[in-house]
């Protein structure tokens, strides 16, 4: 269990064993309080938004109660007696928010980079339109999963290394790690949410595994992009880290070259500065930054609200695979094995190009603030099964 310390302070839904009732916690150390319950205590005037046992009703009541709820948090953790609350380990963390819609880019350079150069070798590693816009493409959200969901090997249709159509259970499952950003405050339709007002409709963000069936998207992907090589599982952490908490970790985003159009130039920076550790069956494989990412999620929600499409509360966005420049900074098993070709070894001994049936994933992410210190932002793990 992560140990959150007393100021990351993120939300999440629990069950008690024996228990069918979820709550609403929060992570204080490696522990949790019953906000539920806790709420007529601690904040009297909103302990409603909490009876639900989920955030739904704390998103969707936007960033003036987002700030009142975590200032009287912050206040009385200070003070907090840990004996109070109760071990992580001891409750079962489930889906926090009810997801709304789902969308995903593809917002790392190096990333798109490194795909592009294994799949193009011939042509430019960027399409043309990769420095103009943040690319993305519309996913599913009901099979958005907690953390711990087990999940199961898709089958599909690819193209053999013959060059026959062949069916049946991916040889490519791979992992994409990526930060997610939780919309609270909803828009109306055919009003673009302007980069400056990205804290006042997202309200936290969580870890993601965007699983991917490398053989079912290559055959799939042209000319309309991601279908069911994504769309059979994404993995959410169960903790939402408050945007508010992340304020010490904002930092420049790298140069854009060329200048954005108007609408996607940064009103202030929504770099974050934040670390992706990939773990497989214990062995770390990479550590991705996410302060290099090209675009922040203030200029996703932009691009992706410019025609008036409108947001809802619980809707998801996710940042799209985060690699950094150097080979162990890589967030895919496509990258981290090149295709395949360079497996990785694991400390037990075997090598992987992608995940077998019965592999455990973990990703954990941690925040640096200016002095140097690390935040915990917890993880998001699964375990594949045939
Ligand atoms: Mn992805």
């Amino acid at each position: 269990m992560t140990d959150f310390g007393r100021t990351v302070l993120p939300y999440g839904s629990f069950v008690r064993p024996g228990e069918t009732r979820a709550r609403v916690g929060v992570g204080v150390g490696a522990a949790v309080l019953d906000l539920t319950a806790a709420a007529g205590d601690i904040v009297p005037e909103h302990a409603a938004l909490f009876a639900g046992g989920t955030l739904d009703a704390l998103l969707g009541a936007g960033p003036d109660v987002w700030h009142d709820v975590r200032a009287a948090l912050l206040a009385w953790a200070e003070e907090a007696d840990a004996s109070t609350l109760e071990p992580a380990a001891d409750v079962d963390l489930v889906l926090p928010f009810t997801v709304a819609d789902y969308v995903d880019f593809y917002a790392s350079e190096h990333h798109a980079t490194n795909v592009g150069r294994i799949f193009r070798p011939d042509g430019d590693a960027l399409t043309p339109n990769w420095k103009h816009l943040p690319i993305g493409y519309h996913g599913r959200a009901g099979t958005v999963v907690p953390s711990g969901t087990p999940v199961r090997r898709p089958q599909g249709q690819a193209r053999r290394p013959d060059g026959t159509i062949g069916f049946g259970p991916s040889e490519r499952l791979d992992i994409e790690a990526e930060i997610g950003f939780i919309v609270g405050t909803p828009s109306r339709l055919g009003d673009p949410v302007p980069v400056e007002d990205f804290d006042r409709h997202v309200f936290g963000i969580c870890v993601v595994n965007d699983w991917s069936a490398r053989d079912i998207q290559a055959w799939e992907y042209v000319p309309l992009g991601p279908f069911l090589g994504k769309s059979f599982a994404t993995s959410v952490s169960p903790w939402v880290v408050p945007l508010a908490a992340l304020d010490g970790a904002r930092v420049d985003p790298p140069a854009r070259d060329p200048e954005p159009l108007p609408y996607l130039r940064d009103a202030e920076p929504w770099a974050l500065d934040l670390e992706l550790i990939v773990s497989i069956n214990g062995t770390a494989v990479s550590r991705a930054p996410f302060a290099g990412m090209y675009w922040t999620g203030a200029q996703m929600l932009a691009h992706l609200t410019v025609n008036g499409a409108s947001l809802r509360t619980g809707d998801l966005f996710a940042s799209g695979t985060v690699s950094g420049p150097e080979p162990d900074q890589r967030g895919s098993l496509l990258e981290m094995s090149w295709n395949g070709t360079q497996p990785l070894e694991l400390a037990d001994g075997t090598s992987r190009a992608f995940l077998l049936d019965g592999d455990h994933v973990t990703i954990a992410a941690t925040a640096r603030l200016a002095d140097g210190s690390r935040l915990a932002l917890g993880e998001v793990h699964g375990e594949v099964t045939a």
